[in-house]
């Protein structure tokens, strides 16, 4: 038997069928007319934007992170609720602009920009987080051609890491940002051009639950805003610190202590160094923003037994959750939190593996899990899915249905 991750406290202690912002499963299934679906609880997630505030100091902005989540409705939630929106794509960036969120506070950050979508972002007003010299050539030269003038932040790439994350985005060679001993004459150059020269973007990893790791981080990413600024000889107007908040997935992940990050920052704020007095900081999150609130839910269409294996099989997997499988960035296959959630808090009675219906043997929800006895028709959820979930899985490998999205939100379900 192998242990599974920490169910989210929303959803920990029920009995008896599950309920997702007080909705059974078979009822959202009904109400859906199909198994799979995604459901976003997005009660949960202003709870999650209520305990940043209450956490980290009143002067830092908090931006939601679109390509973690982004269905129109948990944009159009996000947006009054968080302070800017963040992009990585122009395609995200249409969606947004389609959600009627203000551009003022939209920035958008990725490599490989094509021109239509930096002249999207610059028309739009968004501002572009650079990551080469030559997309800031790109920019320029698409603001003349579209007779704005462009707001341009710098993505650096910084010396150090935000050690311990599931993903490093930043020290070493990397394809996003500006090496920070670059940075200098690129900020030059922007202000020469006549640009509107917004300030720096410092983004160093995701899915930290180390508060020391992120403090320090974010330490660092200050001290270098002021250097950058000194040698620049400006001081910039806003300094993204990034983000990397993480949530449990797998057994031994522990929540990260965001009331320790927020009193560290605090500090390091007060301490500033006095080119950034006016500065407005910002931190970017997604997954710590919405993973929790979303649960993808399959049902059992089979149970089958090989050699001394149960394996319980549904008809979700990797095509909807390539995350939940492992496949997505971990690099040992560790259960997500899962149960069967038409038996809340039922005694485990055996072992089994939750497959899913495609023909890989990647395509497995759950590897040998202490389960009750669970039949054809029985829900199982995963939990902890609600970021990085459908968007960010091969949904067209195979040709089977594709999963719904369900949004709940103060009783009401929206299809
Ligand atoms: C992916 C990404 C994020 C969001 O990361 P999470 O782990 O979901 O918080 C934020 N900023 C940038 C630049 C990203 O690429």
């Amino acid at each position: 038997m192998k242990p599974i991750g920490p169910i989210p406290p929303a959803f920990a202690n029920q009995r008896g069928e599950l309920r997702i912002g007080g909705f059974t499963v078979s009822e959202l299934a009904e109400q859906a007319g199909q198994t799979p679906f995604y459901a976003y609880d997005l009660d949960l997630a202003t709870a999650q934007v209520e305990r940043f505030r209450g956490a980290i100091p009143e002067a830092v902005h908090l931006h939601f992170a679109v390509k973690a989540n982004p269905h129109p409705a948990v944009i159009k939630h996000f947006n009054p609720i968080t302070d800017g929106l963040d992009m990585a794509s122009g395609g995200e960036l249409a969606t947004v602009r389609d959600c009627g969120a203000a551009m003022d506070d939209v920035s958008f950050a990725g490599p490989g920009k094509r021109d239509e979508e930096i002249e999207l972002a610059l028309t739009l007003g968004a501002t572009l987080n650079l990551e080469s010299e030559t997309e800031a050539d790109r920019a320029l030269a698409a603001a003349e051609r579209v007779g704005v003038t462009p707001r341009l932040a710098i993505r650096v790439n910084p010396d150090f890491e935000l050690k311990g994350s599931g993903m490093s985005m930043g020290g070493g060679a990397k394809p996003f940002g500006i090496d920070q001993d670059r940075v200098p004459a690129l900020g030059r150059k922007l202000l020469d051009a006549g640009a509107d020269w917004r300030g720096f973007h410092i983004y160093s990893g995701s899915q930290s639950l180390d508060a020391g790791a992120i403090a320090d981080c974010q330490a660092a990413s200050i001290a270098l805003a002021a250097q950058l600024a000194d040698e620049i000889g400006k001081a910039p107007e806003t300094v993204n610190l990034g983000g990397g908040f993480g949530i449990p997935y797998t057994a031994n992940d522990t929540p990260l202590d965001v009331d320790a990050v927020g009193m560290t920052l605090d500090d390091a704020l007060t301490s500033r160094p006095d080119i950034l007095r006016d500065t407005q900081f910002m931190i970017e999150l997604g997954r710590w923003l919405i993973g929790e609130a979303g649960v993808y839910v399959a049902q059992i269409l089979d149970r089958k037994q090989s050699k001394d294996e149960i394996f319980l099989v549904t008809d979700g997997g990797m095509h909807h959750h390539l995350a939940a499988t492992g496949n997505f960035g971990m690099v040992m296959k560790r259960n997500y939190p899962v149960a069967i959630a038409s038996q809340m808090g039922a005694e485990p009675v055996e072992t089994a593996s939750i497959v899913g219906p495609l023909c890989t043997p990647l395509d497995r929800l759950a590897n040998q899990i202490a389960v009750p006895r669970a039949d054809i028709g029985d829900f199982v959820a995963v939990f902890a899915s609600g970021a990085y979930g459908l968007s960010a899985s091969p949904q067209n490998f195979l040709s089977h249905p594709n999963a719904a999205e369900i949004v709940v939100k103060g009783g009401k379900v929206t299809i």
